[in-house]
């Protein structure tokens, strides 16, 4: 627990809090079974109103792979873009910021649609829902994977109310980049990881730490087990 402010009373009632620094777990937890999927190791930048994940390029991530007639399993990935993760409290989505190479050139927003985020004993829980927006540094903004989630509705894979809810929370983030209000322009793509920080690893629990669901997963996926 972080020395949070406020009477005694109110720091009983909030959650425990990660510290900068601290290496934590953000996993996916799959829509079928809600199961540890993809997976990756984290520093914390902050985890408070807002809470900042940062993946460095070259950090080991478990990813899905799908050899030819096989069932998928999850391996070993490397990341190959610095990545600032910023999550929303209670909210269907996230911003990333990407960086390439060397000087660190900043070359992208992406906006995420997915699960809320839930705390676990070794980090956060997630999972993703399919539609993105892809935004560029001067806030020009894109979709991407329109068809896909929308063969998720059609297929009926993803219920017709859920749909429309993660369309309305899309189109919400949309107008925050038109607007230019934070975090778009805000001065994130300045933002630099502390010099001493190692590539975060791996927890050793990452698969075996029991999953966090998404407590609307039966009102949202007509396949969620
Ligand atoms: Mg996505």
């Amino acid at each position: 627990m972080t020395g949070l402010p406020g009477p005694p009373d109110d720091r009983r009632v909030k959650e425990p809090r990660w510290e900068p620094g601290d290496e934590v777990v953000l996993r996916y937890i799959t829509r079928l079974d809600a199961a540890p999927g993809m997976t990756w190791p984290a520093r914390v930048v902050r985890d408070d109103d807002l809470l900042a994940l940062y993946v460095p390029r070259g950090t080991t991530a478990m990813a899905w792979h799908q050899p030819p007639g096989e069932g998928r399993r999850l391996v070993e990935r490397e990341w190959r873009r610095d990545m600032l993760r910023l999550m929303f409290p209670g909210e269907a989505h996230s911003v990333w910021c990407f960086w390439e190479g060397d000087e660190r050139r900043f070359t992208s927003y992406y906006v995420n649609l997915e699960e809320p985020f839930r705390r676990t004993a070794i980090g956060f829980d997630t999972n993703d829902h399919a539609l993105d927006i892809v935004v560029t540094p001067d806030l020009a903004w894109a979709w991407k994977d329109m068809e896909e989630f929308e063969g998720l509705v059609t297929h009926g894979v993803y219920s017709p109310e859920f749909g429309e809810a993660v369309r309305a929370e899309a189109e919400r983030v949309i107008r925050d980049i038109e607007a230019r209000r934070a975090p778009f322009g805000a001065g994130w793509d300045a933002w630099t990881p502390p010099p001493e920080w190692g590539p975060p690893r791996l927890h050793p629990r990452w698969r075996e730490e029991p999953a966090v669901p998404w407590d609307r997963r039966a009102w949202a996926y007509r396949d969620a087990r």
